[in-house]
């Protein structure tokens, strides 16, 4: 396809930033990545960015005219309309950052900005676990939990570009964890791999059966799936709890939303369809019931691949 022009994914991270070049249907050509310079208020990630593009070009032998647009999923609120970023506490930028401009210029073509969970939500919609699906929820459980709510085959953004929030809906209404967001008992701090590690301690500090993991409470996440997919005790109590926490929040979004599939993808969702069934029961029995009965609850499939492919779609949609 000699005519066919390419689109240009970037996906920022706090550690790293991932870019790659994708077809116009929103295959990865090239990829690549390269470190988050957080140092200066971040105030050399956006050029460097703008060189690394400049040099893989370069490097490919391809013209600047071979590209058509960029997406870029970033950590933060956004408004796409103004292409403003209102805060990225994790890579040091002021607020209501302008974005969009600052990277248009770097790449040079339009670019179109996202929220990095919605970003990789959009990308399970196009490329991934949703194919297909115009109604989706997807949520990653990771170290926190994020989320992002596609009706009608967009994202939800709300008044100030914080809906999706999954990972702070309160899960915990009395007694609960503090979270990052300064807010306490969110299903952050019991779904994400901390929070899995967290309740897991906490029962263990109770609990007088034999159990697999290390009394000292030195494990992790997967070791507690490890368990509890061995029939251990007290690691089946805990994934229980993470089961009906997600299934409670779920059942509720679902039942505002009726999505017709929820993608649920991250590090802690490598425990695969034995999680998911779990999740599954508890989904069930509180949503209202045509709702769980006409949604699916399926893996991600994209991996860290996700946000780069939903910056794509944004490049290929939003301009
Ligand atoms: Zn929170």
């Amino acid at each position: 396809m000699e005519n066919e022009k390419w689109l240009l994914g970037i996906d920022i991270g706090g550690t790293s930033v991932k870019l790659a070049f994708l077809s116009e249907e929103g295959d990865i050509i090239h990829k690549w990545e390269i470190p988050t310079n957080i140092a200066n208020n971040g105030s050399s990630i956006i050029s460097d960015i703008g060189k690394s593009v400049h040099q893989k070009l370069a490097e490919l032998n391809v013209p600047h005219e071979k590209l058509k647009a960029a997406g870029v999923g970033a950590p933060g609120p956004i408004d796409q309309e103004k292409g403003v970023m209102f805060e990225a506490v994790n890579l040091g930028w002021p607020d209501n950052y302008q974005l969009r401009n600052l990277m248009q210029e770097a790449v040079g073509v339009p670019v179109a900005i996202e929220n990095d969970a919605n970003s990789a939500a959009l990308g399970e919609m196009w490329k991934g676990a949703g194919k297909g699906a115009k109604d989706l929820i997807a949520i990653t459980l990771g170290t926190g939990v994020g989320g992002g709510v596609i009706v009608n085959g967009d994202i939800v953004h709300g008044a100030k570009g914080a809906a999706g929030e999954v990972g702070h809906i309160t899960a915990v209404p009395e007694g609960g964890y503090m979270c990052n967001c300064g807010k306490t008992g969110c299903l952050e701090t019991v779904a994400s791999a901390t929070g899995i590690v967290r309740t897991a301690k906490a029962l263990l500090a109770e609990y007088e059966g034999d159990t697999k993991l290390n009394k000292n409470g030195d494990f992790t996440a997967k070791d507690i799936f490890d368990a509890a997919q061995a029939d251990d005790e007290l690691a089946l109590i805990t994934v229980d709890s993470l089961a009906n926490h997600l299934g409670l929040a779920l059942a509720n979004i679902g039942s505002t939303f009726n999505p017709e599939k929820i993608v649920i993808g991250g590090g802690v969702s490598k425990a695969g369809d034995f999680l998911i069934g779990k999740i599954g029961q508890y989904f069930k029995k509180y949503a209202f019931k045509p709702v769980g009965e006409s949604t699916d609850i399926v893996l991600a499939q994209l991996g860290n691949d996700a946000g780069i492919a939903g910056a794509a779609w944004l490049a290929a949609n939003k301009n």
